[in-house]
């Protein structure tokens, strides 16, 4: 099923991400992990890529799988840095084999070790948002950055990218992690009055080890409030207080989104089934209303 068709719909949504294994050895515990969050049955699920298309066989293969044996839509993640269109084609190709109708088009970071031309056929995500729609039939999504991505000189300009991208076929926009729903909120404003029109999901990162904190912020930037740090600062040393503590601030973010009119949410879940049945509970009752 096309992701327009879900995300559109007067329900709400809580939908979740798994990445697939670097090497072939991790394949059948990554496998296990994607299959373990599938059985929750969400909306959906995203698998993302592997920085150079490191991952390209696994992503197929798991979010394959993932429709094929729990009939859980998925959302392929293709990245474009350092690939050519003879490699996106191919990619896209292996995608429609598998069933998948649904690619999350992003430019990827660039590798610090990258040998060869890094961009050739593709220089942003927008070139293969456009590439994408002009190729198959896809229901094609891409990235954003309610702080801003950390590329761009100023949020203003980084909003025009946005358009340029949402213009070239966006069908929906998946956002960076945030830890303070305002910040989401005042991106929301901002994108609506540059004529972005287009859904745009939350992506909520349940923090539950305190070593992600500094993770998430080296990888994003994003910003760490106050009443989070105290939260890590308390529970950090304690695993099983911090997971129940990462997993009920996040609950607490979702909750908040939906009583403000958002009702499509996506869960970095990291292949935790544990931390995706933890929140999805936290949220049956809610998970049933109608919009
Ligand atoms: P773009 O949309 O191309 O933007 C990147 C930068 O270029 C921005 O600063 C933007 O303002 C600027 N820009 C865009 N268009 C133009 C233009 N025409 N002219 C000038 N500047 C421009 N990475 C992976 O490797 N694998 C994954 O599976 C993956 N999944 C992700 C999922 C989500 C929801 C998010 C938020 C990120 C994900 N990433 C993933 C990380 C992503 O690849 C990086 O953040 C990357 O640096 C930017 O990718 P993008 O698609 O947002 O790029």
């Amino acid at each position: 099923m096309k992701l327009r068709e879900i995300i559109g719909k007067d329900e709400i949504t809580l939908s979740f991400e798994v990445f697939p294994p670097k090497t072939d050895t991790d394949y059948a515990a990554v496998e296990r992990a994607a299959c373990g969050v599938a059985a929750l049955h969400p909306s959906y699920m995203s698998v993302t890529y592997g920085a150079g298309g490191s991952t390209r066989g696994n992503t197929v293969k798991i979010a394959g799988k993932l429709q094929k044996d729990y009939g859980v839509t998925s959302l392929a993640h293709l990245t474009c840095v350092g690939a050519d269109r003879t490699g996106i084609y191919a990619a896209l190709d292996e995608m429609s084999r598998a069933g998948i109708e649904n690619v999350l088009a992003l430019r990827g970071d660039i590798p610090k070790d990258f040998q060869g031309e890094i961009f050739t056929d593709y220089k942003h995500a927008s070139d293969l948002v456009a590439d994408i729609k002009a190729y198959g039939d896809f229901c094609v999504g891409g990235a954003c950055y309610p702080e801003g991505h950390p590329d761009a000189a100023n949020k203003k300009e980084d909003i025009e990218n946005l358009k340029n991208k949402v213009d070239a076929g966006c069908e929906f926009l998946t956002t960076q992690m945030f830890f303070d729903n305002n910040i989401y909120y005042n991106f929301l404003y901002r994108i609506r009055e540059a004529g972005i029109t287009v859904p745009v999901i939350p992506g909520i990162m349940p923090i539950t080890r305190a070593v992600q904190v500094k993770n998430a912020v080296k990888l994003s930037g994003c910003n760490v409030p106050e009443r989070f740090r105290n939260i890590v600062d308390r529970f950090g040393g304690v695993p099983d207080a911090m997971k129940q503590a990462g997993i009920i601030y996040a609950t607490d973010q979702i909750i908040d989104l939906i009583a403000n009119g958002v009702k499509n949410i996506h869960v970095y879940s990291m292949n935790k089934p544990d931390i995706a049945e933890g929140i999805q509970k936290n949220l049956s009752e809610i998970l049933k209303l109608k919009i």
